[in-house]
């Protein structure tokens, strides 16, 4: 297997690894391609392309990690020296891995569609339509644009004998519009990404009329009365709650370092009905947040968090895995060279169950269906999200279009009080994940509609 042009190759980089005074040791590098293009109101802002080269070296000595990032590929082995040296001035315990085999292996980039077989012009042209679509509709004050497309190689090598190549097509896109008539501002957005398909962004004509619509609609639309409301999540805000409300809690890191967590989230203890399956994996196969192997060369898996309602498992790295005597996961990644790889989401599921829509509406008189997501922050185990459209349901059906609601509550009992899921999973790839300096991190989760009895939902954004 040849290394990517640029990039040392393997005799040059396992060398580099041999010999040093540490307990295990690894080097990453990357060489990457980004395309953006990014519109505030009718005005294109940006409009390029650049490329990067770097990478990073990893040493861990009696239970302290050195790590150096850099842009110059040679001398890797006074790098990784470097990093040797920095954990040896703090490393005072044992050093605890758990055990991967070694891996070596060269994984191409999926790709569906090649964007790099779109010219950049055609590119625009497809995002003007879009932006003279927004502003084609009355009452529009601005619109936000942001398209981008990365392009990876990245080689790890490791003390442990892996090593393994991935390339990587990521891209992704929002589109936003702001409505105003006078005090009365109003937004809706779409975030959507791919793994690998340029198509994701084509053919948009129509949704991108609705956004604005909506937008426009949500200025005149009444208020919901704020109190404890049966809900209908769609897809899209279900599997952002799961993955910020749900997931973000099952990252081992969070949970080791933080005794009131340790007490809550104790593997067997019940935290939803029989029909509750959360799941988080990269090995979920062509989604944003997939990969053959994590940054610690660790093969991709798919970890039950939540079966049949009770916790049963979390997300680990090496590291974290070995400290509280679990099995390694594959969830420890990297956004870049720039940062050590730490413990993160991938793909976040509940899977689906047995219920259809229209008998989750038809079991409600009066409540409240949301759809999409605008925001939100969540401390510990309280939650409070922003909907990005909310209509009310009255005898069954859905009815008027609502201001956006606010949605607030303990993640715990919200996840007790989801009486329903449906059976039609859908997954969103829009956006990305945020953790310490690293974001936006490819991730996807997904959900099929929820029904939640006696959720606090307020009436006005915070
Ligand atoms: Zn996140």
């Amino acid at each position: 297997m040849s290394a990517p042009h640029d990039l040392p190759g393997r005799e040059e980089i396992e060398a580099a690894l041999r010999g040093h005074q540490a307990d295990y040791a690894e080097l990453r590098l990357e060489t990457g391609e980004s395309t953006r293009l990014i519109y505030r109101g009718r005005e294109l802002e940006d409009i390029g392309k650049a490329s990067s080269q770097g990478g990073c070296a990893r040493a861990l000595v009696r239970g302290a990690w050195g790590f150096i990032s850099f842009n110059d590929l040679r001398d890797l082995r006074d790098k990784v020296a470097l990093a040797a040296r920095q954990a040896s001035l703090v490393g005072r315990e044992e050093s605890r891995l758990a055990p991967i085999p070694a891996a070596v292996d060269d994984v191409p980039a999926r790709v569906v569609q090649d964007p790099a077989g779109v010219p950049l012009a055609e590119k625009k042209r497809l995002l003007d339509e879009y932006n003279e679509i927004i502003w084609a509709t009355p009452k529009v004050q601005t619109s936000n644009i942001t398209y981008s497309e990365g392009r990876r190689q990245v080689v790890f090598a490791s003390s442990g004998g892996s090593y393994i190549q991935q390339g990587r097509l990521d891209l992704s896109a929002r589109i936003a519009v702001v409505a105003r008539d006078g005090s009365e501002v109003q937004q809706a957005g779409v975030s959507i990404g791919s793994h690998g398909d340029y198509s994701f962004i084509q053919g948009l004509h129509q949704e991108v009329k609705g956004l604005a619509q909506r937008a426009v609609d949500m200025l005149a639309a009444p208020h919901l009365t704020g109190g404890e409301h049966t809900l209908i999540c769609d897809p899209v805000l279900a599997g952002v709650f799961v993955h910020e409300a749900f997931g973000h809690l099952s990252e081992s890191d969070f949970v080791y370092e933080n005794q009131q967590m340790k007490e809550i989230m104790v593997l067997g203890r019940r935290f939803g009905g029989k029909h509750l399956n959360i799941v988080d994996g990269a090995a979920l196969p062509n989604l944003r947040g997939s990969y053959k192997y994590d940054d610690e060369g660790t093969p991709a898996q798919k970890t039950y968090l939540i079966r049949e309602g009770i916790l049963v498992g979390r997300l680990h790295s090496r590291e974290t895995a070995a400290k509280m005597g679990e099995k390694p996961t594959g969830n420890a990644r990297a956004i870049n060279y720039h940062f050590p790889p730490i413990v993160r989401m991938t793909n976040t599921i509940i899977e689906p169950g047995e219920a259809k829509l229209e008998d989750m509406l038809a079991g409600v008189k009066d409540g409240v269906y949301a759809k999409n997501w605008y925001g939100g922050m969540t401390s510990m185990e309280m939650f409070t999200f922003s909907a990005g459209e909310a209509y009310r349901i009255r005898n069954g059906k859905i009815a008027e279009l609502l201001r956006p609601v606010v949605l607030t509550g303990n993640v715990f009992t919200t996840m007790e009080h989801i009486d329903a899921i449906g059976n039609d999973l859908d997954v969103n790839e829009g956006g990305g994940c945020g953790k310490g300096m690293q974001m936006p991190l490819p991730v996807s989760n997904g959900s099929p509609h929820i029904r939640i009895r006696q959720c606090l939902i307020g009436g006005k954004a915070p």
